[in-house]
């Protein structure tokens, strides 16, 4: 029985990691899930669910948590930085599920990692973020880190097996690997004219063609800035040279990434778009379990087709390839604007186009010291937040 916590319960990998859970209740159990504010999703969850544990990040959240909370049900409610350190640290814990979007998932997954649990990351901010700091801590406390993140889980299943037992150190050459070939639908305005983008409202952004997601990730999706955070983690967790990494526009996200050898020969993971089958992958590893998944029908599917990047529609996917040859402190940066660029979008405080705009904007002008530290790396994001803040306030 693997116990495990859940990083961002209430968000749509949380519901389908549950999912996974739930048709495998022999061999998961929950102990802990974290969650921000969404109390009344945290609630049902726990009733639910019955975890050890609920964790509310929002201090407000887990008491009004707590007053709603049938008496005897067994939950404990914690709030508190501290306490979800612990909560992913303690002894109770074989495997940490890592879905909270964004930088704020960077402690508290580094805190699973330096524990040396495994990790099942789908939090790619907090790998974009922490670069080699990240990678350096799995080797320090062994840690297995399994990518939930699509394209990275079929990358992964498209490796050798000595591959992937040295994830973050590995040597693609000597395993004869030519290119890493990182595929994305181009999202939902793939095909729009280029003049009607700086039009396009959050609610068109959001509908992805795929894929059902969050919020954040929907808009990375539609900038393609999703592929371009894709192509570091991808650079971090395989130990890849820019050369090695090439993005492929594939509409129908059947593929969902490939390995291309030097003899000539592509490996890749197919299945129907749905996080349900990376995520079983990644908690059975190296068996298989029953994600719910349909299986794929290639018949209905019918065509795959494939297109270069058009970099003039999808600014930000350049910004994150030049960024990640540039280095972990421009990552950082990038990261962090965007971050801030794509929330102002959806209070719709910034149009579609200024997401790049105010992301390349930090890009130059933030300026940048190297990158020691974890405390370096949340100064220089939180300098880069304040940075695009005053850039948008001046929109
Ligand atoms: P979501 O918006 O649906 O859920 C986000 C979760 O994070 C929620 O549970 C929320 O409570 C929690 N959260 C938000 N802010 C927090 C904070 N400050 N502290 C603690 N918790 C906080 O997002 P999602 O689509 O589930 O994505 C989660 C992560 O997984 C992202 O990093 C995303 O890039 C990655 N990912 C998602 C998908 C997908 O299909 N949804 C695919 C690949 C990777
Ligand atoms: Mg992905």
């Amino acid at each position: 029985m693997q116990k495990m916590v859940i990083l961002g319960a209430t968000g749509s990998i949380g519901a389908s990691t549950l999912s996974v859970i739930g048709n495998n209740p022999e061999a998961y159990c929950i102990y802990a899930l974290v969650a921000n504010t969404n109390v009344d999703k945290m609630l049902a969850l726990c009733i639910e669910h019955k975890p050890s544990i609920a964790h509310m990040v929002d201090a407000d959240a887990a008491m009004l948590l707590r007053q709603r909370l049938p008496v005897n049900s067994g939950v404990e409610i914690t709030t508190g930085a501290a306490e979800l350190d612990d909560l992913v640290s303690s002894a109770c814990v074989d495997t940490v599920m890592a879905a909270i979007v964004g930088a704020a998932g960077l402690l508290p997954t580094l805190a699973a990692v330096k524990a040396g649990k495994r990790v099942l990351l789908a939090n790619k901010e907090s790998l974009v973020m922490s670069g080699s700091l990240f990678i350096d801590a799995m080797k320090a406390s062994g840690s297995q880190v399994l990518p939930v993140d699509s394209e990275h889980n079929a990358i992964f299943q498209s490796l050798p097996e000595s591959i992937q037992k040295n994830i973050g150190y590995c040597d693609l050459e000597g395993a004869g690997v030519s290119h890493i070939l990182l595929t994305g639908s181009g999202g939902p305005f793939l095909t729009s004219p280029l003049d009607s983008l700086s039009t396009m409202t959050p609610a068109q952004a959001c509908k992805h063609p795929n894929w059902s997601m969050g919020r954040k990730i929907s808009v990375d999706s539609a900038t393609m800035m999703n592929k371009g955070l894709e192509y570091i983690e991808a650079r971090w967790l395989f130990n890849t040279t820019p050369d090695q990494l090439k993005v492929v526009i594939h509409p129908q996200s059947v593929i969902h990434s490939m390995v291309q050898y030097r003899d000539g020969s592509v490996l890749a993971q197919l299945g129907n778009p749905d996080m349900r089958t990376p995520i079983a992958h990644c908690m059975s590893y190296p068996e298989r379990i029953n994600s719910g998944v349909e299986p794929l029908d290639f018949f209905k599917v019918g065509q795959l087709s494939f297109l270069e990047p058009d970099f003039e529609r999808f600014p930000c996917l350049s910004l994150a390839i030049e960024a990640c040859k540039q280095g972990q402190e421009a990552t950082t940066v990038l990261n962090a604007a965007n971050e801030i660029s794509v929330a102002a979008f959806l209070e719709n405080k910034l149009k579609f186009t200024d997401i790049a705009k105010i992301n390349e904007t930090c890009l130059n002008k933030v300026s940048m010291s190297s990158l020691t530290s974890l405390d370096d790396i949340i100064a220089l994001d939180t300098q880069t937040r304040r940075f695009a803040l005053e850039l948008i306030a001046k929109i």
